[in-house]
């Protein structure tokens, strides 16, 4: 059969180019994708999960459309420091300071959460999806390769990258359309205690102070890694120094997608990155969603209505389906309306998907030109994965099939059978979303372990009320929580 790719051009926006361009793979049918990770010293908000879920959508229609994909998304457990500018203290080892762990224990917990709140919201895991402790050795590997071709200096035991003779013979600010006159009268001047040539240089290797718990030997002393060079080295380990797409969300593009150009330039000679794809961010009363700010909600509290801000909890489809519902490419606001509009909408087009299955069939089709509509279909979603243009095309349909059910419109079997299997392929395979009844077992033992989990994290820090209110909440909604010496279970009543 031939691939689906073959009849489809997919047209993707390259925020290297700023043109929507045909996406014709280095290596087809493979395509290599990365996408930065989460840095993993707190759970995820989200705004972080709206960006992974949009490279998942990105993921499954790539695949679907007969795509050999190699996805790789790493988790940063080392090396992201509190503030851009290489200074301040690790985040990870900070939070492991704080809370009197080891550093591997809060990446650990954090880890297993993100996966956690990735698999409810039904996203694939990514083919492969390294570390950067896992990749020390790679890393100093690529920071005396830099040394090597002298666009990098060593300073008390820390490594830079020199961004102003890098310029020389490329050009930093590509990605984020900056040149580096601009960006050099945009930073303040050096304060005399740093030991950067220049105020833009950015740190591949950075010494431990003797408080510094995350530390690795180096051919310049104990240090870690600058939190750039991970993503430079995995994505190149994994998917070679050539590759098709680079994603994150767009507020990665400077410092950090710019400093990874950097360095693969400066060690390959060359841009290993064809297309650059960059989500937009989810705000929330109008202001980006970010953890430092605290402007945030978590899945877990969009699952149990738990939030000031929520009238009652949203099935993780619901959210999905509200994040479908506007482009990878659009800002997009969090509210309770906006939700329970969603919700509506998720509904009515769940309703249709169940009539399908038990439509009659007629010697003719009547109310919808079936062939034309997979086309248009595609064709929105070959325009830079247009999945809100998809979705209407969805609803249309779902307006024929309630036309069928109520006898008012007609379908051949042979249109029904190609109806079906594409509404099908959308909704379950590329929005990733589940009929409401669907495997409810597995999804409520997950939502509940979830909530478990939350109030074992609340007990542990003493914040009773909490622990009780997710315990009656629960109970209220006919789910008893058990406390016994093996840990907490739970029955529905
Ligand atoms: P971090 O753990 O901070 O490195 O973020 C992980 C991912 O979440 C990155 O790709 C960010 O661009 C993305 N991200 C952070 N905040 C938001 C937001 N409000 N909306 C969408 N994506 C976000
Ligand atoms: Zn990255």
């Amino acid at each position: 059969m031939t691939p689906l790719y073959e009849k489809n051009k997919l047209t993707v926006y390259n925020s290297l180019t700023g043109n929507k361009e045909e996406f014709v793979p280095i290596n087809s049918p493979f395509v290599g994708m990365y996408v930065c990770g989460p840095t993993v010293y707190s759970d995820v908000h989200l705004g972080n999960c709206r960006t992974f879920i949009s490279f998942d959508m990105m993921f499954r229609y790539l695949e679907h459309l007969g795509y050999n994909v190699r996805y790789v998304r790493n988790i940063t457990d080392a090396g992201h420091l509190e503030n851009d500018a290489d200074e301040g203290e690790d985040k990870i080892a900070k939070k492991a300071r704080i809370e009197q762990l080891e550093p591997m224990e809060i990446v650990q917990q954090y880890t297993v959460g993100f996966r956690k709140v990735m698999s409810l919201f039904n996203a694939h895991a990514p083919s492969i999806e390294p570390t950067a402790t896992g990749h020390i050795i790679e890393q100093i590997e690529m920071v005396k390769d830099i040394l090597e071709k002298g666009l990098a200096y060593e300073v008390n035991g820390s490594v830079y990258f020199d961004v102003e003779k890098y310029n020389k013979s490329a050009h930093y600010g590509i990605l984020s359309g900056r040149n580096i006159e601009e960006l050099i009268s945009g930073t303040r001047e050096l304060d005399g205690q740093s030991e950067k040539r220049s105020p833009l240089d950015f740190a591949l290797w950075k010494k431990a102070s003797p408080s510094h718990i995350m530390r690795w030997p180096s051919p310049w002393g104990v240090g870690f890694p600058g939190w750039h060079l991970e993503c430079s080295v995995m994505s190149t380990k994994y998917l070679g120094e050539q590759f098709d797409i680079h994603g994150g969300g767009m507020d990665l593009k400077f410092p950090h997608h710019e400093c990874e150009i950097a360095q693969n330039h400066a060690t390959h000679g060359a841009h290993s990155v064809k297309y650059w794809l960059h989500g937009n961010m989810l705000t929330l009363n109008g202001k980006r969603m970010s953890k430092s700010t605290g402007n945030t909600i978590l899945p877990e509290e969009l699952f149990s209505g738990d939030n000031t801000i929520l009238e009652k909890g949203f099935h993780p489809s619901v959210v999905r389906f509200f994040m479908m519902q506007a482009h990878y490419r659009s800002v997009l606001d969090f509210s309770n309306d906006a939700l329970v509009a969603a919700e509506k909408g998720y509904i009515r087009l769940t309703e249709a998907m169940k009539k399908m299955q038990s439509l009659q069939v007629s010697k003719t089709t009547e109310g919808l030109d079936v062939a034309s509509w997979v086309d248009t279909l595609y064709g929105v979603m070959n325009d830079d994965f247009n999945t809100p243009m998809a979705i209407a095309q969805m609803f249309e349909a779902a307006k024929f099939i309630n036309g069928i059910s109520d006898g008012k419109l007609k379908i051949t079997a042979s249109d029904l059978e190609i109806l079906s299997s594409t509404m099908n392929a959308f909704f379950f395979d590329v929005l990733a979303l589940q009929l409401p009844q669907e495997g409810n077992a597995d999804k409520l033992d997950a939502a509940v372990q979830v909530l478990i989990d939350l109030r074992m994290g609340a007990r542990a820090d003493k914040n009773w009320a909490l622990s009780d209110e997710i315990r009656d909440k629960l109970a209220d909604g006919g789910i008893m929580l058990k406390d016994g010496k093996d840990g907490t279970t739970y029955s529905v009543e």
